[in-house]
């Protein structure tokens, strides 16, 4: 059985077949979820689709990308949804350095408040980071968001930065890229975190795993994701599926 830690079923590219989309998940063994909300219009719908199905939960934040965007009000929306019973993280949240929308300074106050946030309502968050890993392991110490864990998601910098998130108690997750030809850095990374801090996730409808790289993800294909990091480990695909699913159920602290 297989946890897929991050999906975006709330995106538009499933408005068409989400249940569809969902069954093929549960067929290939992908029994649990996390739908992560990102800004307004994803947050409600996140929810919405964790309250339909028991084995499908939801995270709510503010991406970094539309920092510029976020209100005071947003953030006491998403403290209130916070308490909702199948939230299970913060996030995501982090910092975005590839596109321009948001300024930095903005992208890092708008980061730190949802730290502050998630530590106020004890739950472990979710890290959005591109281009940005030293500024994020800053924030990160500087907030003590040690105090709640958490998820590096769709991890794609060097295993030189992964002992510092471990120290945080955060978990490493993987996606589509480990999967990819010239992919060396997730690769090696999939071999050296160790099993009890292992996460697989796809980030659907985006960064679909070979042998289905540019078309529409969806959370079926993380077994694709967790044979690729199973073979790198030299374990089953059963050891690994079992490893991570584990994992998961502890960091959002779920019971079987
Ligand atoms: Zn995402």
């Amino acid at each position: 059985m297989l946890f897929d830690t991050h999906v975006h079923l709330n995106a538009r590219q499933f408005m068409e077949d989400r249940e569809e989309t969902i069954q093929r998940a549960f067929d290939a063994g992908v029994k649990y979820m996390v739908v992560v909300g990102f800004d307004s219009e994803t947050i409600p719908l996140a929810i919405e689709i964790a309250e339909q199905y028991d084995t499908i939960y939801a995270a709510v934040g503010w991406h970094p990308v539309d920092a510029i965007d976020m209100t005071e009000d947003h953030l006491k929306w998403i403290e209130e949804l916070s308490a909702h019973p199948k939230v299970v993280a913060i996030g995501e949240m982090g910092l975005d350095y590839h596109w321009d929308k948001s300024p930095k300074d903005i992208q890092k106050e708008v980061f730190r408040k949802q730290i502050q946030l998630a530590k106020k309502v004890q739950l472990p968050i979710i890290i959005h980071n591109r281009e940005a890993t030293e500024d994020i392991i800053e924030i990160l110490q500087e907030e003590d968001a040690q105090a709640v864990g958490g998820i590096m998601h769709c991890y794609n910098d060097s295993v030189e930065y992964v002992q510092a998130c471990l120290d945080m108690n955060f978990y490493i997750s993987l996606g589509g890229p480990v999967t990819f030809k010239n992919a060396p850095l997730p690769k090696e990374v999939a071999v050296q975190v160790p099993g009890d801090r292992l996460l697989v996730e796809t980030d659907a409808p985006f960064l679909a795993p070979h042998p289905n790289r540019g078309k529409r993800n969806e959370p079926a294909y993380v077994k694709l994701v967790a044979e690729e990091i199973a073979d790198l480990r030299g374990v089953s695909l059963e050891e690994l599926s079992k490893l991570t699913t584990q994992n998961a159920f502890s960091l959002f602290k779920l019971e079987l």
